[in-house]
């Protein structure tokens, strides 16, 4: 059976449809699930429509590539821990951009034997190839950082910026070769520098920008994904490229906005670097020590607070500690004191990894605040009990300028009265910066893993 074209049409508007419902479901927590189910249906229908479509010719190869990839897709899914979701995404948006890539050159090949490709085709084949590469290059630079198979360090270099814009310039050249005299070569030539260049863009971005430059990388996998629609005269993949290439880039700008960051500064590279001076606050700091508590000494000046803070960073969704927080919440409330979750934008490695990990836990909405609201609060609370966090309480954002986080703006823990920290060690957080904070005398350190703590926490609270 193969659909007609206008069948074919009505299939892809519908799948567009569901596809723009299920970006607006993940708008909220409560209808983010919703929103799941409508692109699932959207994908399957985008997925059948299309198999049955007159430009599919044989299935033998779809079906070995879906088998293949439906395996591994399965096995990845199942085995992946939710802390390690930004690199999978990073790896995934590499494989789009490497399939614009393939099917571009493709392209030209099967074109080029049927006689000339017209210039508005070639024109497509240089943009699918150029956005391509440097998705795929790129994007595999930043999952080899968030996997720390290389150091999240930015690797600046002098006049790096210049070697960029040479080679942006000798792209664009050799794209105007291939489209306007139709030659290979160029072709081939300015996919190996794409290549380098998705490299050199993505290497000299620091760990603390990184949140930024994966939903950037999302939005370049989008534009290839477009590309690779005109290509392919396919009118769904282009609504899904654009789609997910606007969505990606006003989330890049969301976040960079809420960590101070310019994003052309980014795009360009060079950030979340910064040499610290050769006496930094952070050793003056250090000569004073750092206190460490014991749970009881937490529980007892929370079982006796009137407002308690919690914030929640990357150590809760390594230690699975939201249900035994959410027990701690509840305990505390039964004994009257005010319990509020502060959430930071970038907090975790992932957007909104915080208030996923929450809502599986059934914390109330209502209980939960992003940073802006909060902010105000920390003056008035007895009590701020950071679990797993660190980078996003880190007061050398706002106070040292040669900090690699200098003017992300941060969550005001350091304002409540007592601040407890759980965490393992004295390692920094994901910047590789010191936090400050701990040197604060109102701060003490709770070492042990998040979840074990909350959980001895509740128990000796329950007893109090
Ligand atoms: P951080 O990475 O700054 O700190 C996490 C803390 O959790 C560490 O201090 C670590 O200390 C502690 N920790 C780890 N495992 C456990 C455990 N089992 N129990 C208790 N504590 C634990 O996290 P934040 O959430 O504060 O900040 C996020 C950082 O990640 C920012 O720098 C952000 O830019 C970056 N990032 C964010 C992304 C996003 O989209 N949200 C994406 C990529 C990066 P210890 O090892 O001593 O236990």
């Amino acid at each position: 059976m193969q659909l007609g074209s206008q069948t074919l049409a009505l299939a892809y508007l519908g799948s567009a449809a569901l596809f723009i419902l299920g970006l607006k479901g993940l708008t909220h927590p409560a209808s983010a699930r919703r929103g799941n189910y409508y692109a699932i249906a959207g994908m399957a229908l985008a997925v059948a429509a299309t198999m049955l479509s007159p430009a599919v010719k044989s299935y033998a190869f779809i079906i070995a590539g879906g088998v293949t990839g439906a395996v591994i897709g399965t096995i990845v899914a199942l085995r992946i821990k939710m802390t390690a979701m930004p690199q999978l995404v990073a790896l995934l948006h590499s494989f789009v951009g490497l399939t614009a890539t393939l099917v571009a050159i493709g392209t030209y090949l099967t074109h080029a034997r049927a006689g000339a490709p017209g210039g508005v085709l070639m024109a497509e084949l240089f943009a699918g190839s150029f956005i391509g590469t440097v998705t795929c290059t790129g994007s595999l630079v930043a999952f080899a950082k968030l996997q720390a198979l290389i150091t999240g360090r930015p690797l600046v270099f002098r006049g790096q910026h210049l070697i960029n814009l040479l080679i942006a310039l000798a792209i664009l050249g050799l794209g105007a070769d291939f489209v306007l005299h139709d030659r290979f070569a160029s072709l081939l030539l300015l996919t190996l520098l794409a290549l380098v260049l998705g490299v050199l863009l993505i290497l000299p971005i620091g760990g603390a920008d990184m949140p930024v430059v994966v939903s950037m990388l999302n939005s370049y996998s989008g534009w290839a994904a477009a590309a690779t629609g005109f290509t392919l005269q396919n009118n769904l993949l282009i609504i899904t490229g654009a789609l997910v290439g606007f969505s990606g880039a006003i989330l890049s700008y969301i976040m960079s906005r809420a960590m101070n960051r310019s994003i052309v500064s980014i795009i360009l590279g060079g950030f979340g670097g910064g040499a610290a001076g050769p006496e930094t606050a952070a050793a003056a700091a250090a000569g004073k020590g750092v206190k460490s508590a014991a749970v009881e000494d937490a529980v007892f000046l929370m079982g006796n607070a009137a407002k308690v803070i919690v914030v929640p960073g990357y150590g809760m969704a390594v230690a699975q500690a939201q249900h035994a927080l959410k027990e701690l919440m509840e305990t505390l409330e039964a004994k009257g004191v005010s319990v509020k979750f502060a959430i930071h934008p970038v907090a975790g490695r992932m957007p909104g990894h915080m208030n996923v990990l929450l809502a599986e836990a059934d914390v109330p909405y209502d209980h939960v605040f992003e940073m802006d609201e909060i902010n105000p609060e920390f003056a008035t609370a007895d009590v701020a009990l950071v679990v797993g966090a660190n980078d996003v309480t880190n007061p050398a954002a706002k106070t040292q300028k040669s900090s690699p986080i200098y003017g992300m703006p941060i969550l005001d823990v350091y304002k409540a009265r007592h601040i407890f920290f759980i965490k393992r060690s004295m390692k920094p957080g994901y910047s590789g910066v010191e936090n400050l904070l701990f040197y604060q005398d109102n701060c003490a350190l709770i070492f042990g893993d998040a979840k074990h703590v909350c959980e001895r926490m509740a128990v000796e609270l329950k007893s109090l």
